[in-house]
């Protein structure tokens, strides 16, 4: 053999496992808070450095419990600083950490452990209820951890407070000797499109994610910063945050179950929050907040907004009004989640201002070590040219490649995985999702864009929220019926808002009706859930 083909790298060969995270912080922003806000209110002081010796000590206990590489521990928790903790103490140990999310219904909740198979179950006490009634289900859960601490008296289940079981560990755990390939964390698609499925990662997607989404054009953190992660920590990995923030050494600031705009805000201003990540319903919801109590969102200098598609109206409103620059990002669960954004390039940040403001309202270009095409409906690809829509195809090191104990192959004959979204990406690389192929609405053998109507509906003063989805019709197949909730105190009518759609979109994308409702439904990570829409507005089974 010649010395070309033996040569092997000479470097250090450490397995690229995500405990590196939270032992890098503790070790070099040791100081650093982690701020909580609990259930009543009061904010909460952690470090990185308590973080990463409290999770040690969960990992013996979990230890003393039997729990083994490979078992799937759970938690069904809002963001704190003793869910990061649970994180990594699960992770830590090579078991998997199943981050359940509490706004499914229970059948789905019931559904995903029994899948998940999941043997301890680390929960806020404010879900006891929720336990109540779901876990004589769940034959696998042997035991239930609350958060903070403390147990409910006459438990059904076995319950034992956080603080208690942390004190049954013996010495901190050593987290040495995980293969950077086996599972860490499992976490469910919530179902907006037909069964939970599990996307299980593992410690080496997670920590390429993490290192990717710190790119300048997408998450960006710096020691500097104060990062609020809106988005829960058990919606899609929580878009990577609980590994970013402290790979970047960046303060972590928890909102726990205080979502609404007024908590936010005065979140914002005491801890000096100058980053946040959230769907778009969150903002809406706090800038309706601010525009009633006149408040402002003080040290806040970048959003970055998933999820769903952000609606023209809340970029204006936070780039113009408040100052605050928008990174609008799009991912699902399967990438792991993050995977574009659309951040300006030189090409762009050249053009008029309504064309860049255009750009920065597609989901924008793939994050480092993502590939993106379009495929047509015969699998081949279509076009890059900003015009041609195509099923969204993507593949990557942080891209799912099957879901967890299903066996059927997601993955085409080249490699890519179809994200179920119908998008067109422009000569400078920017995605545009018209849809998810679920919603897009035929009319005459053509595709409607919902989103694209949503949008500019939202535009108009007196809405609040809309949704477009199609209604069965003889003749075209399918029309767009739009569904609208008004802003509190404002009234449109169904002639002044289709007068504002005029010109605004095709002719033949107008809706056919419009419908006034109190309140859009929400899905359980806080987007229009259009499957509930479907089924009492135009009975179609959900
Ligand atoms: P689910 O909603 O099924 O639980 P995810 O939370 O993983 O799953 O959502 C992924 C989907 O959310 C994407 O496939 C896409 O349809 C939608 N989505 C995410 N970000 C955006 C965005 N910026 N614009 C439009 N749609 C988005």
């Amino acid at each position: 053999m010649t010395e070309k083909t033996t040569l092997a790298g000479l470097m250090q060969d450490h397995a690229l496992t995500v405990d590196r995270f939270i032992d890098f912080a503790a070790r070099w922003h040791g100081t650093t808070p982690v701020v909580s806000r609990t259930v009543t209110g009061e904010t909460e002081r952690s470090s990185y450095a308590d973080i990463a010796q409290r999770a040690r000590l969960l990992s013996s206990a979990l230890l003393g419990r039997g729990i083994v590489e490979g078992d799937r521990v759970a938690t069904l928790a809002m963001n704190h600083a003793r869910h990061v903790e649970a994180w990594y103490g699960v992770m830590g140990i090579g078991a998997v950490c199943h981050t359940v999310n509490p706004r499914l219904f229970d059948e789905q909740i019931v559904y995903i452990i029994n899948h998940a198979g999941d043997r301890i179950l680390l929960a806020d006490a404010a879900f006891v209820p929720l336990l109540g009634r779901v876990l004589p289900h769940c034959p696998s859960i042997e035991q239930v951890i609350l958060f903070p601490d403390g147990s409910p008296e006459d438990s059904p289940f076995p319950t034992i407070g956080y603080e208690a079981f942390l004190r049954e560990a013996g010495a901190a755990a050593n987290w040495a000797g995980i293969d950077e390939r086996a599972a860490c964390g499992l976490c469910y698609t919530s179902g907006t499109t037909g069964q939970p499925k599990g996307v299980l990662y593992s410690h080496r997607s997670n920590y390429l994610h993490a290192l990717a989404t710190l790119q300048h054009d997408f998450m960006n953190f710096s020691a500097r910063d104060v990062v609020l992660p809106v988005v829960p920590m058990f919606h899609a990995n929580a878009w990577g945050i609980a590994f970013s923030a402290p790979a970047s050494g960046a303060k972590l600031v928890m909102p726990g179950a205080r979502l609404d705009g007024a908590s936010l805000e005065s979140l914002i201003h005491e801890e000096g929050v100058t980053f946040a990540a959230g769907v778009p319903t969150v903002w809406q919801g706090l800038l309706q907040h601010l525009a009633r109590s006149g408040g402002s969102l003080g040290t806040l200098k970048r959003v970055l907004i998933g999820g769903s598609a952000c609606p023209p109206a809340l970029l204006q409103a936070l780039e113009d009004d408040h100052g605050v620059e928008v990174v609008h990002a799009w991912g699902m669960t399967e990438t792991s989640p993050v995977a574009t954004a659309a951040s300006p390039t030189v090409a762009t940040v050249a053009l008029p201002a309504e064309q860049r403001r255009a750009q920065a309202l597609k989901q924008g270009r793939p994050m480092f070590d993502v590939d993106l095409c379009l495929k047509g409906e015969d699998g081949e690809i279509v076009p890059h040219n900003g015009a041609t829509p195509g099923h969204l195809m993507v593949r990557g090191s942080t891209v799912a490649g099957a879901y967890f104990r299903h066996d059927a192959d997601i993955l085409d004959a080249e490699g890519w995985f179809d994200t179920g979204d119908v998008a067109t990406i422009d000569e400078h690389g920017f995605v545009r999702i018209t849809d998810r192929s679920k919603d897009l609405i035929k009319s005459g053998g053509e595709w409607i864009s919902s989103i694209e109507i949503e949008n500019m509906v939202m535009s108009h003063p007196a809405v609040a929220n809309a949704a477009v989805v199609g209604q069965p019709h003889e003749r075209w197949g399918e029309r767009p019926l739009l569904i609208v909730e008004a802003r509190e105190g404002a009234t449109a009518t169904s002639g002044e808002l289709i007068a504002h759609l005029e010109g605004r979109i095709a002719k033949w994308w107008m809706p056919d009706e419009v419908r006034f409702v109190d309140r859009i439904p929400l899905g359980a990570t806080g987007k229009i859930d259009k499957k509930r829409i479907r089924a009492e507005m135009i009975g179609q089974p959900a």
